[in-house]
């Protein structure tokens, strides 16, 4: 009888434990974190990572690192940027400030685009997501689409690849909460994988993403690094993502030799 209770109980556990995608399948994952970091939230995300040895990727604000290393508020910041780096993440810019860029002008958006990257050059991968994914997307509306590649033209010519997502999960939005997870494994499915949005700043988020990797791991599907699904992510840093910096110092440059020059000539 004994016998009989245990074999049920196998037989009622292991389909479930091996359950896929009802084409059978399973595809490869990414999670990605944007609007960080933050220094109680981020650490967690990192630990919680570490322990499950799940690659991920941070899409970093460059505000948080206002001032470079030589302003101490931005110690924590940065220590967080070394430990992702060391752990094996990666990192991407979110942009300098959280806005929605084709709702600006070119030249701000060039200046939000570009300014972060000195402060991030020993970190950063070559990809970039846009907040809100603001100009990514396609637009019926002429003037719109206009706007959207002004945006689109500047992150490329910076040297990035835009990653937006394959999946959201509104982590954001406490009114999609209670379905999330099981949304989360039917858009895997329904999506073939792929680049996963969450947000590092979200308590709730933080508090239950061992629970989703888990779960997604309970399903079959294998984490990813960035790089399996977007390629571009593999490459360094290109020189022209720092171009805005270089053309401020040797304008700052100009401005003191004409400053010597002009004292020479009193
Ligand atoms: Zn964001």
């Amino acid at each position: 009888m004994k016998k009989l209770i245990l074999i049920t109980l196998g037989v009622l556990i292991l389909p479930s434990a091996q359950a896929v995608c009802p084409d059978g399948k399973t595809y490869p994952v990414h999670f990605t974190f944007d609007d960080g970091p933050h220094s109680v939230l981020t650490p967690k995300v990192l630990n919680i990572l570490k322990e499950e040895k799940v690659p991920a990727t941070f899409f970093v604000l460059g505000k948080n690192f206002a001032g470079g290393k030589s302003n101490p508020n931005t110690k924590t910041a940065y220590a967080l940027l070394d430990r992702m780096k060391k752990e094996g993440h990666k990192i991407g810019s979110h942009t300098y400030e959280h806005i929605n860029h084709p709702t600006f002008s070119a030249a701000r958006v060039k200046e939000n685009i570009m300014k972060p990257n000195p402060l991030l050059k020993d970190y950063l991968s070559p990809v970039l997501r846009l907040p809100y994914g603001g100009g990514s997307f396609r637009s019926s509306n002429p003037a719109t689409q206009a706007k959207n590649d002004m945006v689109m033209n500047t992150v490329k010519k910076a040297g990035f690849k835009h990653v937006g997502w394959d999946i959201d999960t509104n982590d954001w939005d406490p009114k999609k909460r209670p379905n999330l997870l099981p949304t989360l494994l039917k858009d895997i499915c329904r999506y073939k994988g792929g680049v996963v949005l969450f947000h590092d700043i979200q308590k709730y988020t933080v508090d239950n993403v061992q629970d989703w990797i888990r779960a997604v791991k309970r399903e079959g599907h294998p984490f990813v690094p960035l790089e399996d699904l977007v390629p571009e992510a593999a490459k360094p840093l290109p020189p022209e993502a720092c171009e805005e910096e270089t053309v401020k110092n040797v304008k700052a440059l100009r401005k003191e030799v004409d400053e010597v020059l002009e004292k020479l000539e009193e």
